[in-house]
């Protein structure tokens, strides 16, 4: 690609400037920022019909969050949490805002979170859980931390530890990940700044990275754990309205029972389920025996999919790995098995609590708890009874 700029562009150099300052030019340009979302397409020219493609989101610098374009973009490279610097970006108003757009005459070179403008978290305005969408920086929260575990994971060659679990405010949990430890504890009050939210799963999530502060707060006014945990069932169909949720708590009816369900088989490497003694990722190998229960639960207004694990599924069947396994080799058919676990189940009143995503199949609820809430009026009267007769 030619970089020659004319003379006139060449005599004022780009002066670096924050997002917050962006105002429509004719000078380009100079910022570092972050990719907040970022999508990828192409657009057809009018006059050849050629396609051009084009990457377009948003960028941010902690000080504000503007949309961008991006012509011509590499072909890989750029993705959501990138830090760009960008020399010679163009400025133009759209719809009354300002946004960038990099174009042939734009340098765009990688840079590294610390470059990025520094913050004075003082200033930031408090937000709460509830209004914060993707996409956002530049803003304070104080929350409880509800849980919060740690997790290695790969990231290209390297090993990375990093921290995610829920917070919560009055109006809400939201999940998050830190990818440095600040020694955060369940249960305690914490005032976060320089945090900024993405999309996971469909989800806002509030990711922490080096640039984030944590102060420990006193906490007065936020919700007690407790509390949150044990809030009351929704109606399923407000969950699917809100694309799923975090720690929420749904009650109904087991009517279905979806494949793979009862005994299945899992790498060892990766957990993956495996299907005639392959791994999708790493081929032929020796699968460990699991049960699991994707079970199809329905409270009149709507259905979701409750992913349960070993410990759940045994505990709700009342047989264990070891017990199932007993009986595959006295009854060899493997759907049997799993029509006597959908014989178990069906028709039982459940109450979940747990993590709810949606995608195309609508929602999956990976549970934290289940209960049994089988309701028998007999033994509720007695129980009632007794505790009346006994109160006097
Ligand atoms: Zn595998």
């Amino acid at each position: 690609m030619a970089h020659i700029m004319a003379n006139t562009e060449s005599a004022s150099a780009p002066t670096e400037v924050r997002l917050s300052q962006l105002q429509a030019t004719s000078s380009p340009i100079e910022t570092i920022a972050r990719v907040v979302t970022c999508e990828r397409r192409e657009v057809t020219r009018k006059s050849d019909g050629s396609r051009r493609p084009l990457l377009s989101g948003l960028l941010s610098d902690g000080t504000a969050t503007v949309r961008f374009t991006w012509w011509d973009p590499p072909r890989e490279g750029i993705e959501r949490g990138a830090v760009l610097h960008a020399v010679g970006a163009e400025v133009r108003e759209f719809r009354g805002r300002a946004e960038l757009v990099f174009t042939w005459r734009t340098r765009v070179e990688p840079a590294s979170p610390a470059e990025l403008p520094r913050v004075d978290s003082d200033a930031l305005p408090f937000r709460t859980v509830k209004d914060l969408k993707p996409g956002e920086e530049g803003f304070r929260l104080e929350v409880r931390v509800l849980r919060v575990g740690r997790r290695t994971v790969t990231v290209g060659e390297e090993q990375r530890e990093l921290h995610d679990g829920l917070v919560a405010d009055r109006t809400g949990p939201l999940a998050f990940t830190a990818w440095s430890d600040f020694g955060l504890v369940n249960g305690e009050a914490v005032r976060i700044a320089g945090g900024y939210v993405r999309a996971f799963r469909g989800r806002p999530q509030l990711v922490l990275d080096e640039r984030a502060t944590v102060v420990r707060v006193e906490g007065a006014g936020l919700p007690d754990p407790a509390e949150l945990l044990r809030a009351p069932p929704r109606s399923i169909a407000d969950v699917e309205d809100e694309g799923g949720g975090e720690a929420i708590a749904v009650e109904g009816l087991v009517v279905g029972l979806l494949p793979p369900s009862g005994l299945v088989y899992r790498c060892p490497s990766c957990r993956r389920s495996v299907t005639r003694g392959l791994c999708r990722v790493h081929g032929q190998v020796e699968g460990q025996p699991d049960l699991r229960a994707r079970i199809v639960l329905d409270d009149g207004t709507g259905a979701l999919t409750v992913q349960a694990g070993r410990a759940e599924t045994e505990a709700l069947w009342g047989l264990t790995l070891e017990e199932a396994r007993r009986r595959l080799r006295d009854q060899p058919d493997p759907t049997l098995l799993e029509e006597q676990l959908f014989e178990a189940l069906l028709g039982r009143r459940l109450r979940v609590r747990g993590t709810g995503t949606k995608d195309d199949f609508g929602v999956t609820l990976v549970p934290e708890s289940i209960e049994r809430v089988d309701v028998d009026l007999d033994a509720t009267a007695e129980e009632l009874s007794s505790r009346l007769g006994g109160g006097g």
